[in-house]
């Protein structure tokens, strides 16, 4: 495929837009939950933040966020949501279903359509990082975001155990397949935190997702305890209030990687 047929969606964009997706391979590993506080952590330093829902036949990020429909627009483009506090602006197909749990019951290639059409008939103007949430796998939709975007880079999610590390590493080597810059590694449900004595207890033993960072020379950015008030503030809608977001100290660095500072070449 031609360069300039792999970038053809890049001309829909802004052209100073810097787009990170967030990818795993697995499901149910934390993906949109690692998407969602990446967004955060940058909107709360100002910088203006989207987020593309391209789990279609899975989204979460609506409800993470507490938004409903998305708002119809002046020009001929959707107008993604706002979010409450930070202004981050979503585009999700669950924004636009009459049910928050009406199944989209489609074939891939439609699905990886509405994705693309999330790129060309969306008015993302204003927005300088796009963060996009990946579905599990290394198919349909994955391949277009891939081929189609003009990703930055991506941040690999996983959790730790050994079929999660196996099936990361097939999302690790796709990337690399693709030649999409991979910034990292995110580690989600290492640990918990005793409640009672404070001890940290590695709930399934050292993160296998780790061990595939090491040997492909990528940087873990954070791991990601077990916390309940996480996943009670993701159900109520409120995510954008979590105080611990292990993202606060990382924003300039995955910034400076979007930019071309420090990205894995
Ligand atoms: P994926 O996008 O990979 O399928 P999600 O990000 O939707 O996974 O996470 C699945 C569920 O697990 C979510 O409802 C979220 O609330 C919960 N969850 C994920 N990570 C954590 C965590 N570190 N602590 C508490 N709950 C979590
Ligand atoms: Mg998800």
């Amino acid at each position: 495929m031609a360069a300039d047929e792999q970038l053809s969606l890049a001309q829909h964009l802004p052209p100073d837009m810097r787009c990170l997706g967030v990818i795993s391979g697995k499901g149910g590993v934390g993906k949109s939950l690692v998407a969602a506080l990446l967004a955060v952590a940058f909107a709360r330093k100002g910088l203006s933040v989207g987020i593309l829902d391209a789990d279609v036949t899975g989204p979460s990020i609506p409800r993470m966020f507490g938004v409903r429909r998305a708002v119809s627009s002046d020009s001929e483009r959707l107008a993604p949501a706002l979010t409450r506090d930070l202004g981050i602006r979503i585009m999700s197909l669950n924004l636009l279903m009459e049910n928050e749990d009406d199944p989209v019951v489609w074939r891939g290639p439609l699905v990886a359509k509405t994705v693309e059409q999330f790129v060309t008939d969306v008015d993302w103007s204003g927005v300088r990082y796009l963060f996009i949430d990946l579905p599990p796998g290394t198919s349909d939709v994955p391949l277009t975001v891939m081929q189609r975007l003009p990703l930055n880079g991506m941040v690999v999610v996983s959790s730790p155990q050994e079929l999660v590390g196996m099936i990361v590493r097939k999302a690790i080597k796709m990337g690399t397949l693709m030649k999409v810059p991979i910034i990292g590694i995110v580690e989600n449900l290492t640990h918990i935190m005793c409640p009672e004595c404070g001890a940290r207890i590695e709930l399934f033993g050292p993160c296998p997702g780790s061990n595939a960072a090491r040997a492909d020379g990528l940087p873990v950015l954070a791991s990601i305890p077990v916390d309940p008030a996480l996943s009670v503030l993701c159900d109520k809608g409120g995510i954008e209030s979590y105080a611990n977001n292990p993202f606060d100290g990382l924003v300039d660095l995955v910034a400076a990687a979007l930019n071309g500072h420090g990205a894995r070449s």
